[in-house]
């Protein structure tokens, strides 16, 4: 089948693209709050009483959140994926994918999910970053200082819950009543671990007494970011991953009808980003500003797909914020002089002037100055940086290749249901429903879960 086309690439007509995407966002969020009263009930029982279908046989919700990383929106039209198209077919899709928030990466985005809140109020602000006031190095480290908020796992451990995670990032950090336990945590991250083997633990947790079956379950599937890096994401590696990851999905449903749960489990399945490729070559070169104003290396904590610059002035500069916002000036002047070469597709922003759509400022782990990187291009100090050719992430999430997929499954989620795309900051208050907690404070809207949800006390009619 067709593959879906990517977003518009490049930032020649960036503000004016930019503000319709916002509005476009915005339109389809009012659509989605709009939607929530008026969804097609007709389609599923008007009754308000719990109506458990003959065959259940769970008598708690129970939800399975997988993750796989890397699944760009459209893979699933790359090659047959009959489970996955099960799953949406007797579930509710996000139609034109699940919008990933900024920085596009692994880390931030399952934090996300997990917590419900932007990065700025999570505090994993990108995957690997110095603090620029503590000048502490975080490279996916377990200490709990860094990591705010309040995870799914952690929500239902607090309110008497079970919770179980594989290789969920960030799951193995203990904090507050979680304390990653042996048998339900399985953590370090392994790569070596076959996909086979984690769906497997999983569904064995089912085979506990129910008072023993975790009510959460969070799994991560790596693939098909591993091969959408190594070879980009038209390659046929890819699609043979892709593949793979829907295998996965059928041995999970398979495992659940063998234990005839398989109408009882909500089963969430998304991913945390897209992926595009690098390949085209566009560099921008930080030493080609350098008639404009020089940028020594150790300003620079990122290059891309995020520029994250801390320039380090020393103690005889009075006013630093003055000092870095006549170097968001410089810069900008540089890049759109039409003399540096694809100058056009960088972007430099003081952090608090980011567009408010990415809600990238509250922190003080944000560095200073952000470079917003156009889609697909690489930044280098210099031309003595090698240039390999792989496919990355971590960019803009207004552009559709950041796009990753949501679907779910299960007796709360509408049947054959297509909703609008949202941002994944909304995941936790749905899961959080799902399982009757309260949620804990985040960026989330109470009410979007009723635009995915069932009424609790009503489910989908089951066959
Ligand atoms: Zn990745």
């Amino acid at each position: 089948m067709a593959k879906n086309k990517p977003g518009r690439s490049g930032f020649t007509s960036y503000p004016w693209c930019r503000l319709s995407q916002t509005l476009l966002f915005l339109n389809v969020l009012a659509v989605a709050a709009t939607a929530t009263a008026t969804a097609d009930d007709s389609n599923f029982p008007s009754s308000p009483i719990w109506s458990p279908h003959p065959s259940k046989k769970l008598t708690k919700p129970v939800v399975l959140l997988i993750s796989s990383d890397g699944f760009r929106f459209g893979y699933q039209f790359k090659t047959e994926t009959p489970n996955i198209d099960l799953l949406i077919s007797r579930g509710t899709e996000a139609q034109t994918g699940l919008i990933p928030v900024f920085p596009t990466m692994t880390f931030p985005n399952h934090n996300s999910i997990a917590t419900g809140l932007y990065p700025a109020y999570h505090g994993i602000i990108m995957n690997k970053f110095t603090d620029p006031i503590t000048g502490e190095l975080f490279n996916r480290n377990l200490d709990p200082k860094w990591w705010l908020g309040e995870p799914l796992w952690v929500t239902a451990v607090n309110q008497g819950l079970k919770a179980a995670t594989y290789f969920w990032p960030g799951a193995d950090v203990h904090k507050g009543s979680w304390t990653c336990p042996k048998g339900f945590c399985k953590a370090p991250y392994n790569v070596s671990v076959p996909l086979e083997e984690r769906v497997d633990t999983i569904l064995s947790y089912l085979d506990l007494p129910e008072t023993e079956i975790p009510d959460f379950m969070a799994l991560y599937l790596d693939q098909p970011d591993i091969q959408g890096h190594e070879y980009g994401p038209d390659d046929p590696r890819v699609t043979e991953a892709v593949a793979k990851v829907d295998k996965m999905i059928g041995r999970v449903i398979n495992g659940l009808k063998k234990r005839k749960v398989f109408s009882d489990v909500h089963v969430v399945l998304l991913g945390d980003h897209g992926m595009v490729t690098n390949c085209d070559k566009k560099v921008i070169y930080i030493d080609d500003l350098a008639d404009w104003i020089k940028i020594p290396a150790d300003w620079i904590q990122a290059y891309s797909p995020v520029l994250a610059m801390n320039p380090r002035w020393g103690k005889d500069v009075k006013n630093p914020g003055e000092k870095n916002a006549e170097v968001v000036a410089k810069m900008n002047e540089a890049l759109s002089s039409g003399k540096v070469e694809n100058g056009e597709f960088l972007q430099v922003y003081l952090k608090e002037k980011l567009p408010e759509r990415l809600h990238y400022s509250e922190s003080s782990r944000i560095p200073p100055i952000i470079g917003m990187v156009g889609e697909g291009l690489i930044v280098r100090q210099n031309r003595t940086d090698a240039h390999e050719c792989y496919g990355d992430h971590g960019y803009d999430n207004m552009f559709f290749s950041m796009r990753s997929i949501f679907i779910g499954h299960g007796p709360r989620f509408r049947r054959g249901k297509k909703v609008p795309s949202f941002e994944n900051v909304q995941i936790y208050n749905v899961v959080a429903d799902i399982l009757g907690l309260r949620p804990a404070p985040n960026n989330g809207s109470s009410l979007f879960t009723r635009s995915l949800l069932l009424p609790f006390g009503e489910t989908a009619q089951v066959e």
